[in-house]
């Protein structure tokens, strides 16, 4: 097991345990006095701020091997917990695949913080606006029980997190992407039938902060869907969250409009059940009806410009 450092008297005991076996028992030896950090970059402003106390244990995971990298596995793009902002922020495959993630974790902090930052933490925290992007690529986490790893839709997560009575103490190891399906190669059109089979994927992140950059999130939005060239909606995924809001999918609206046509009938659909489905927390910056309709007209005018867009190609 890792060194234990005490720097000062007031400073916890910083652990440095090599495998998610070793942090998760140091979690269970010492339960509430410990917290597993990774960048520390948001507890820090925890402390600071005084939300939470120091703990007297610290499990730093940084020094557990492979969670520091992404690679392409067997279900998809795999980003290691202990993978620093920056890293994701500047990697070729991450904006090839998912340019809203990528767009998502520009927007977060400054440099200097994204290097120490890292996307696991960011997602642990529940609030990260790195959250949004990802459930709208239907994003998993692998996290360790002490025993084994296992698989979980990222939305199924954050939910079980947020209705744990203590907050989400799982360990989480990595976020797996799957890759998008392709679409293939549009075929060759030799009359009308041809040309509604065609499919047209559309996609949009936003992040609306109190000023315009460095600024903490009151609105995330993430939409991400086909269209057929009739602008039928043939997938569509809508993810929320902002401030202390544990993002979410809205679901039940994506079902409800998936095989409709785009017209101002289903727009004005979709604002209304976005005001009724999305429940923001408030806080002193920004009230819920606020933030219910910054987010219904992110996706309205998102959707509104896919099927304009895609109008305009035929
Ligand atoms: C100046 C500044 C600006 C910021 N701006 C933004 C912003 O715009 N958007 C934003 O989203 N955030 C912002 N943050 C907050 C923070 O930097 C990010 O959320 C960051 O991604 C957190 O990652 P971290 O590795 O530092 O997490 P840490 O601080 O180490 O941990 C965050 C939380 O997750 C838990 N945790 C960490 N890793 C794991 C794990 N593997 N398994 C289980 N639990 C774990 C910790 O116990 C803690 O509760 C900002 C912070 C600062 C200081």
């Amino acid at each position: 097991m890792g060194m234990n450092i005490q720097e000062t008297i007031a400073s916890p005991l910083v652990w440095h345990p090599q495998t998610a076996a070793e942090a998760w028992q140091l979690k269970q030896t010492y339960d509430i006095e410990a917290v597993y950090t990774s960048g520390g970059t948001l507890l820090r402003t925890q402390w600071e701020s005084g939300i939470s106390a120091m703990p007297q244990h610290l499990i730093d995971l940084s020094a557990i091997r492979g969670l520091n990298e992404l690679r392409v596995g067997e279900a998809g793009l795999v980003v290691g917990g202990q993978t620093s902002l920056q890293s994701c922020r500047s990697n070729a495959l991450l904006s090839r695949h998912f340019p809203m993630v990528t767009e998502a974790i520009r927007t977060i902090a400054a440099p200097s913080v994204r290097q120490l930052a890292t996307i696991g933490g960011n997602v642990a925290s529940s609030i990260g606006d790195s959250i949004a992007a990802l459930l709208g690529y239907d994003a998993e986490v692998i996290w360790f029980d002490g025993t084994r790893e296992h698989r979980a839709l990222l939305s199924e997560w954050l939910h079980e997190a947020s209705a744990a009575k203590r907050g989400n103490e799982r360990l989480l190891l990595s976020v797996l992407l799957p890759f998008e399906e392709s679409l293939g190669e549009t075929p060759v059109s030799n009359g009308a039938e041809d040309l509604t089979s065609q499919m047209k994927r559309f996609g949009a992140y936003h992040k609306v902060g109190r000023r315009e950059a460095f600024t903490p999130s009151v609105v995330t939005a993430c939409i991400n869907g086909v269209l057929t060239c009739s602008n039928v909606i043939k997938q569509i995924r809508i993810a929320l969250g902002g401030g202390q809001t544990v993002p979410v999918r809205l679901e039940g609206l994506e079902k409800e409009i998936s095989g409709a046509d785009v017209d101002g009938q289903l727009l004005r659909h979709v604002y209304d059940r976005t005001i009724e489905l999305f429940e923001p927390r408030e806080d002193l910056f920004a009230s819920a009806a606020y933030r219910k309709s910054t987010a219904a007209n992110l996706i309205v005018s998102e959707l509104w410009k896919a099927a304009k867009d895609n109008t305009k190609q035929l």
